[in-house]
């Protein structure tokens, strides 16, 4: 191969990080200038220029240019700066990309598998470069985000989950593979866009649409075999709670909007109950949002409480409750409820606000999930701390045993949330354990820091998908989400709890997604449904030791 091609292959291009010996072997004299450069000298060149962009969409577009110049150098930043860049690679910056994807896209990125490819998947896929896929990030581009239905428009959603997969659980980017389906879509403004790059037409639906998906499973199966991991990422509801429980029976398929969510949240309800005291059934919860995020996490607190008490899921659903957009979810409503709402229609009054249920219900975990900003107002807040607090007489004075209500404000992005950080503590009295989907900064209150702790699918899904990749899962089981939510909440050290914390810092998301991929892994086995055998010894080492590593490799 000639050095020209060499320094346009992004998986081994080093720039001016070749060392003389190499410029010499590889033909490269000439091609590039004098100098020579570290990895860390250019990565501190690389972040001073990233760091003088004011629009984030510039940085992202840097980064993109970096993946596709550069890719050890482009991991290398990513790992070393997470704090700094996973608000650039991922949510929120990747939601904005979306939107204006027609005009930036330069090089696709990912497969594109459309309607006019139906009958020809199988092709495409082997039209892709690598053959040793594990992991697929797919979309269909109905739900991205919060900003709804950006069509074929969402592969910036694949592109950059399965970034992370790399960055933060270890997975080699040769196999990772981004996916868009596209169906068309019913984003008016998309289509009448002239830089609009996917199907002209109304989403397809129905038969015409499982057909698609059910070739395109198939095809990815027989292509790549039964442990290729599927992500589905950003599903519209209807459709991704239909294709989980389709094909979690034949395939290796996640929801990281139902289940990543899931596990991510019941992690930091684990680690709350150090703060708290008392066992997650000793908790009572109230969700406002019935979708995605709500039910799937609710399945799984009631899961792990039924786990915990050894008595029956149906039991220990009645400790949940749910308001969608409807009011309080209850049995009179059963009727003419979608299915995933059902098992949550208990016995009780119509209940029409959040206020008014919160009042009934005493809740002493509030929920958010609803995709609404704004909607945990100061009476809600307050509702919340009143009932959450137990006095006890001591001698004359009233001695008042400090109790914490649990408030998730999970909507995104920040504008959003159903309240902010500073909102939960002071309407709390600084009482309130507060977590939420999009960031905010610490907060002083009372002359004390409270930092508010970030409920990121990040946290979990690199880690899951370490762990089933490592062990050669072929089904994932919700005894495995339990297993990651357990790993990361003992993440959380003292030092995080006595600032408020419920999650770990990120800087440590490497080690985090080792312990949680050797938890799910040890899963994987205990359930028989691990492939890779002799099963290690040390499945932490293990994890640790697949890891893909960014440093550039010498060449011979
Ligand atoms: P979804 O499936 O569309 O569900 C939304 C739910 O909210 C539905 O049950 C809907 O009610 C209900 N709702 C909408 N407007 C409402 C209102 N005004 N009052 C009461 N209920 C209302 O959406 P999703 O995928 O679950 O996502 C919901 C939110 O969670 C999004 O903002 C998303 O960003 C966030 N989220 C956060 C995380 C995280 O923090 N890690 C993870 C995933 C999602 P109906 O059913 O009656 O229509
Ligand atoms: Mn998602």
């Amino acid at each position: 191969a000639s050095g020209y091609t060499l320094l346009r292959d992004p998986h081994h291009n080093k720039g001016l990080a070749f060392p003389e010996k190499e410029r010499d072997a590889h033909y490269l004299r000439g091609l590039l200038p004098p100098a020579v450069m570290s990895q860390e000298l250019q990565e501190k060149k690389i972040m001073n220029m990233l760091r003088q962009y004011k629009v984030p969409l510039h940085i992202y577009m840097a980064m993109m240019d970096l993946q596709e110049r550069n890719e050890r150098l482009f991991y290398k930043l990513l790992i070393d700066n997470v704090e700094e860049l996973l608000p650039i690679v991922y949510t929120p910056t990747v939601g904005e990309a979306c939107q204006k994807y027609g005009s930036i896209f330069r090089r696709p990125q990912g497969l594109y598998i459309s309607l006019k490819e139906k009958g020809k998947i199988l092709e495409v896929l082997k039209n892709w470069p690598e053959r040793n896929i594990q992991v697929i990030v797919v979309t269909d581009g109905e739900r991205i985000l919060g900003l709804g239905d950006l069509g074929c428009q969402g592969m910036g959603i694949p592109v950059g989950k399965l970034s992370l997969y790399t960055a933060l659980g270890g997975l080699r980017p040769s196999a990772c593979l981004p996916i868009t389906i596209d169906v068309g879509t019913n984003n008016k403004d998309l289509l009448k866009d002239e830089f609009y790059i996917g199907l002209r037409q109304n989403r397809a639906t129905g038969q015409e649409y499982a057909e698609l998906l059910e070739e395109f499973m198939f095809a990815v199966k027989q292509n790549y075999g039964e442990k290729v991991l599927i992500q589905f990422e950003d599903f519209a509801n209807h459709n991704a709670f239909e294709l989980l429980a389709k094909y979690s029976n034949t395939h290796l398929v996640f929801n990281d909007d139902i289940q990543g969510t899931a596990s991510v949240v019941l992690a930091g309800l684990i680690a709350a109950l150090k703060l708290v005291g008392g066992k997650l059934s000793d908790q009572k919860f109230l969700f406002l949002g019935a979708g995605e995020a709500g039910t799937g996490i609710a399945e799984l607190i009631a899961l792990e409480m039924s786990k915990q008490t050894k008595t029956s899921i149906e039991e220990t659903r009645k400790k949940i409750w749910l308001v969608d957009s409807k009011g309080l979810i209850i049995a009179s409503r059963k009727e003419t409820l979608q299915h995933f709402k059902k098992p949550w229609a208990h016995e009780h009054e119509p209940m029409r606000t959040l206020l008014d249920a919160v009042k009934a219900i005493k809740p002493t975990v509030l929920i958010g999930s609803s995709g609404v900003g704004k909607t945990f107002t100061k009476q809600v807040v307050e509702a919340m701390a009143s009932f959450n607090k137990v006095s006890h007489r001591h001698d004359k004075q009233i001695l008042v045993l400090i109790h914490k209500p649990i408030i998730l404000a999970l909507s995104n992005p920040t504008s959003q949330s159903e309240c902010t950080a500073e909102e939960a503590y002071t309407w709390s009295e600084g009482r309130a354990i507060f977590a939420s989907g999009s960031p905010f900064n610490p907060v002083e209150y009372n002359g004390k820091t409270y930092v508010p702790g970030q409920a990121n699918n990040a946290y979990i899904f690199p880690g899951l998908g370490l762990g089933l990749i490592i062990s050669g899962a072929i089904r994932v089981k919700d005894d495995m989400l339990l297993a990651a939510s357990e790993a990361l909440a003992a993440q959380v050290a003292t030092e995080n709890f006595e600032k408020g914390l419920i999650y770990p810092p990120f800087s440590n998301i490497r080690k985090i997604s080792a312990h949680i991929a050797a938890n799910v892994a040890a899963k994987a086995y205990e359930l028989g449904l691990a492939s890779r055998l002799p099963r290690p010894k040390d499945l932490v080492e293990y994890a640790e030791s697949c890891m893909y590593n960014p440093v550039y490799r010498t060449y011979r």
